[in-house]
């Protein structure tokens, strides 16, 4: 029997008492590894107490004090970069380079949660009326919890509790029961940059977990980032029971791509985005918006470079797409392939044919689908798997108009060397993150990651100042001090003063 994976609670790993257990398998291979634990309520209320218990010295201490500790951390992330990319690899199936940008990512947010000391300041106003004054200052929350997917195993996480611990909070993680080790390592290295004991603690579970985390009365915030029905029932059941709630969700991305392209560098940005880490990405490209004559070629050149694409074990030299994270994920997708002919488009590449799919593990090899339409399901749902899909349209104002018609908008891109065409599609087109020219949009981590519509529920997105301002609350103080001077006297209104 493998060999089951610690909780970390209180500064150390400690097995959990879990009775249920999932069985980890690498998705190169199909080999068993480990046994995550499925943990109850009893375990959850424990990890929440511990955080609790944890809060007031944290909170305590001052600012400079902990971004130091983040500085420290930033240090040993770098030094430990390629053996968590290595991790990475192995546990979700993304190929070495792809998993070496996934940490560094992961590090800017810790460089941009550094600066807390200038994040969180306040504002002041001197002399609101004679002689009152008004501050406002940021106060971290308490018990800050995270659930998080299985495509970025170290990058979403990390979105979350370096800013919310620098900022004051103690945290709670939930990690993708599929990609689970990852995070534990990340929580021992925090440990070792001097993180006090309870600040950061890790669970593992799956629906009933996360329920009875967003459940615990101490439980302040919530920030989920998964599939769209979660996301909605997780923003609903936080959002009841009056919790802060940030929930991060699914996405249908499309890339337009208009007759004046520059056509090398448009097929290089859709191959990142569209096979890259075999489209189990939220800023995956999953539509082709093919406008006018482009069409015919751009299907062509997509086909040859796809084609070319080199699939296999992610540490392989020179890989450039491994597999799907589960055997049933792999079924998913061969489904939406069998649905794509069968709702009538043209299958341009067919990945259910690639050599990489007769070994083990769950390959499925870069598939094109032409002539799409958007009623067909591998239109509509997120397939999240290597699977492209052309729609053909007419005009610019065509392509944004489809673009906004669909229910996700995380993120977009358009392919073109008309910068009027570019301005006029990036303020018309209701997605959060724009790329002109640039197929994966996703923003540095002083900026917000800022989906829109169906692909985000909630105010403050994750990162960037948006991610300071849900991780604290803040407080308006009016202040006046009696100098034995002439004062207004009693006052019955609502006016200062
Ligand atoms: P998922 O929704 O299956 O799981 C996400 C998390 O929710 C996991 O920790 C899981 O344990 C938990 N969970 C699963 N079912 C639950 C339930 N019924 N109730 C409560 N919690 C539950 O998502 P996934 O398959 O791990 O990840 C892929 C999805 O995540 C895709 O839809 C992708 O677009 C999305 N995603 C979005 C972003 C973004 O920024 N918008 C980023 C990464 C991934």
């Amino acid at each position: 029997m493998t060999e089951a994976l610690p909780l970390f609670l209180n500064g150390k790993p400690e097995p959990s008492a879990a009775s249920d257990f999932l069985e980890l398998r690498a998705p190169a291979t199909g080999e068993a590894y480990a046994r995550v634990p499925l943990c109850e309520a009893d375990e959850v209320d424990r990890a929440v107490q511990v955080a609790q218990a944890a809060f007031p010295a944290w909170r305590d201490t001052p600012v400079t004090e902990r971004a130091r500790v983040l500085f420290r951390y930033r240090q040993m992330l770098e030094a430990e970069a390629d053996s968590l990319a290595r991790l990475i690899v192995h546990d979700h199936g993304k190929v070495l380079s792809d998993a070496r940008g996934e940490v560094q990512r992961g590090i800017e947010v810790v460089e941009f949660a550094c600066g807390m000391p200038t994040l969180m300041q306040g504002q002041t106003v001197e002399d609101v009326a004679r002689g009152i004054d008004c501050k406002s200052i940021r106060q971290p929350l308490g018990v800050c919890v995270g659930i998080t997917p299985f495509n970025f195993p170290a990058m979403v996480p990390m979105w979350m509790y370096p800013v919310a611990i620098a900022a004051g909070n103690t945290f709670v993680l939930k990690p993708s029961e599929r990609v689970p080790q990852t995070a534990l390592r990340l929580a021992e290295l925090f440990k070792e940059a001097g993180l006090p004991d309870g600040v950061f603690n890790i669970l593992h579970g799956d629906r009933r977990t996360v329920d009875a985390l967003i459940e615990h009365p101490q439980t302040r915030a919530v920030s989920f980032v998964g599939s769209e029905p979660v996301a909605r029932a997780v923003y609903r059941k936080a959002g009841e029971l009056g919790k802060r709630v940030q929930a991060l969700s699914g996405a249908k991305n499309h890339l337009v791509v208009m007759p004046d392209c520059d056509m090398d560098k448009t097929i290089d940005g859709i191959m990142g985005a569209g096979y890259g880490s075999a489209g189990e990405r939220c800023m995956a490209v999953s539509v082709i918006v093919a406008v006018g004559d482009v069409a015919e070629p751009l299907v062509q050149r997509i086909k040859s470079a796809a084609d070319a694409l080199k699939v296999g074990e992610g540490t392989q030299p020179g890989s450039e797409m491994g597999p799907l994270i589960t055997t049933a994920h792999k079924q998913r997708v061969t489904g939406y392939i069998d649905k794509g002919q069968a709702q009538g488009a043209s299958l341009v590449l067919d990945g259910r044919a690639h050599p990489a799919t007769s070994g083990p593990g769950n390959f499925v090899g870069p598939t094109l689908f032409d002539h799409v339409k958007p009623e067909m399901s591998i239109y509509t749902d997120e397939i999240f798997g290597p699977v492209l899909s052309v729609v053909r349209v007419e005009s610019l104002q065509e392509a944004i108009a489809l673009v906004n018609r669909n229910a996700y908008g995380n993120g977009t891109a358009i392919f073109t060397n008309d910068g009027a065409a570019a301005r006029t599609f990036q303020n018309e087109v209701t997605v959060g993150m724009v790329g002109v020219n640039v197929s994966v949009p996703v923003p540095l981590a002083f900026f917000p990651f800022a989906g829109w519509k169906g692909s985000f529920f909630g105010d403050l997105h994750v990162h960037g100042r948006d991610g300071v301002a849900f991780y604290t609350e803040t407080k308006v103080v009016t202040s006046r001090w009696f100098d034995g001077g002439a004062g207004s006297g009693r006052n019955m209104t609502i006016r200062l003063g």
